[in-house]
């Protein structure tokens, strides 16, 4: 990529030249590596990648608890265009995963794009150039289109406890794990049993003297059947011609058996909930610890969870699964609502992130300068998961109901991709400056995505959960199979959207001829 004068197209607030490119993309995890790697490999280089860290990998970089893995299987868990032959066992560990992200990043050429430590601290969309002034630690660029690829699990969540910050020992949320701690013969309580504790609770188990693990709401289980990859195996996926894309097919195609079961509560009870049963009553023989364990709403409605480790973990003798309230918490101790005091050494906090807001949204400012923050303030939506009303030529991976609860995000991601990469050619063609969508087919698309998820596991399967919002609508979950979301995202549909070109004297907006 060149970097020349003609790229200085206008100049920051500090009078500095700022670089103008096509693309401007912030982050660098699954989405924006893959949105990176699929503008280089069809000749787009017109880019920029913001990334705050220091390094590629996104949560794959950020999480580094003991026992970071994922649940879907590797092969689904990947970019489709780059299959790893060598991953080592069915689920991926969170160091293998992170090492394949820097291996794309590198074998596909995308370091020479990423600007690190380069935090997007506002975007405001220029009405009249017609493109995004981007403001970040490192200075100020504009691009045409802005892409989003900052996830939805990176703000961490501290719990509303009483007296919680006055907490005297080491205090750390999964997320940000501080391995200076030994754990080593501590009294450790953990909060929260979701996706991130059932993993690290059985990583720290043998280490600590004891471990109070708090838990509000007893998460559904599965088995995980994890195994090394045989060598056999190993060679097969590398030697054999379209082996491994068969398998990854496979595995996707069984993902897709698991949306139609959870899309009906009594569907989803009779059969995945049944495994999930036998599961728990096959690890834990002790009925107290067993009722205590069992969940009290459909299984799905909350993040399906996958473990081996989880049960033989919480029924160790040094290890309290306590279900009281927690009350409060004093400098040395955890006090639950029975009046029960449990003194701690250290405390972990395994209470997730703020999912149903998307923590960029109070920095991305649309036409007359609203922050897309305020356009959510009562919920957030989008069109097609990608982009929203008001602003103009942003597309956010990941966005509003694209989150799944039976597959691989990875296919979200990149349908996502390929709607942009379409999107960036019509506007290439038909020489727009810029497109937006209609309010209207915003609106209607939400309202099937709503009819769709009525009487789904996730709307109605007795839980509180992260999906929903604060007024119980459902902002995160994609509710059906991901051949179809693939097929709504194929193509840019034009119609759905107002264009723009840019004429002399200002932009004109509606068709163009
Ligand atoms: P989470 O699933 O949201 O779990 C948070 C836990 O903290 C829940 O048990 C919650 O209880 C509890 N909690 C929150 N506030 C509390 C409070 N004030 N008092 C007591 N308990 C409280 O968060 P997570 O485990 O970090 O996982 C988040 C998401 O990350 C997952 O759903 C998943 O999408 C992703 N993840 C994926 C993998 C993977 O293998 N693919 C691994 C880790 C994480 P309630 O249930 O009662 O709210």
């Amino acid at each position: 990529m060149t970097s020349t004068v003609e790229e200085l197209s206008s100049t920051g607030g500090s009078g500095r030249p700022v670089r103008h490119v096509k693309v401007a993309v912030v982050g660098t995890g699954f989405s924006g590596l893959g949105m990176a790697i699929r503008m280089l490999q069809a000749g787009m280089d017109d880019f920029l990648v913001f990334e705050r860290a220091d390094e590629v990998g996104g949560t794959w970089r950020a999480n580094t608890y003991p026992g970071c893995a994922c649940d879907v299987m590797s092969l689904l868990y990947s970019f489709s265009f780059a299959p790893n032959p060598d991953w080592k066992t069915t689920f991926g560990k969170r160091q293998e995963i992170f090492d394949y992200l820097r291996d794309c990043a590198d074998r596909f050429g995308v370091r020479p794009y990423i600007r690190f430590r380069h935090e997007l601290l506002s975007a405001r969309w220029d009405e009249v150039a017609r493109h995004w002034r981007i403001s970040t630690s490192q200075g100020d660029y504009t691009a045409q289109v802005l892409v989003t690829g900052t996830g939805y699990l990176s703000d961490p969540v501290v719990p509303q406890i009483e007296g919680l910050s006055s907490f005297a020992g080491p205090m750390f949320h999964s997320a940000t794990w501080d391995h200076d701690v030994d754990l080593t013969g501590k009294q450790v309580a953990v909060i929260g049993t979701g996706a991130s504790a059932i993993q690290f609770v059985p990583k720290i188990q043998p280490k600590a003297a004891r471990l109070d693990v708090y838990q509000r709401t007893a998460p559904w289980v599965g088995p995980k059947p994890d195994k090394s990859i045989t060598s056999r195996e190993h060679w097969m996926r590398r030697r054999v011609p379209g082996y491994q894309r068969f398998r990854r097919n496979f595995n996707k195609n069984g993902r897709e058996i698991l949306a139609f079961l959870l899309s009906d509560p009594k569907r989803a009870e009779k059969t995945i909930q049944g495994m999930a049963s036998k599961h728990l009553e096959k690890s834990i023989t002790d009925p107290v610890l067993r009722a205590r364990l069992t969940p009290d709403y459909t299984v799905g409605c909350k993040r399906l969870l996958f473990s081996d480790e989880w049960y033989p973990a919480v029924s160790s003798s040094n290890v309290d699964v306590v279900t009281d309230r927690i009350d409060r918490v004093t400098p040395t101790s955890v006090v639950t609502a029975d009046g029960r005091e449990r003194e701690v050494d250290v405390l972990i906090l395994g209470t997730g992130f703020q999912a149903t807001s998307r923590p960029i949204a109070g920095r991305v400012f649309g036409t007359r300068g609203v922050a897309l923050a305020e356009v959510w303030s009562s919920g957030m939506s989008a069109y097609r998961g990608t982009t929203v009303a008001g602003f103009p030529n942003l597309f956010m991976l990941l966005g509003p109901n694209t989150t799944l609860g039976h597959s691989s995000q990875t296919l979200m991601i990149e349908a996502q991709i390929a709607y942009v990469m379409d999107a960036l050619r019509v506007l290439d063609k038909r020489g727009l400056s810029s497109v937006d969508v209609r309010p209207q087919a915003q609106i209607d698309y939400n309202r099937q995505l709503d009819e769709r998820l009525a009487g789904t596991v996730w709307n109605a399967g007795n839980c509180r959960s992260w999906y929903l919002d604060g007024n119980g609508r459902n902002p995160s979950i994609w509710p059906t199979y991901t051949w179809r979301f693939r097929r709504q995202t194929q193509r840019f549909d034009l119609d759905a959207y107002q264009l723009a070109t840019t004429v002399a004297g200002g932009p004109r907006v509606g068709q163009p001829a």
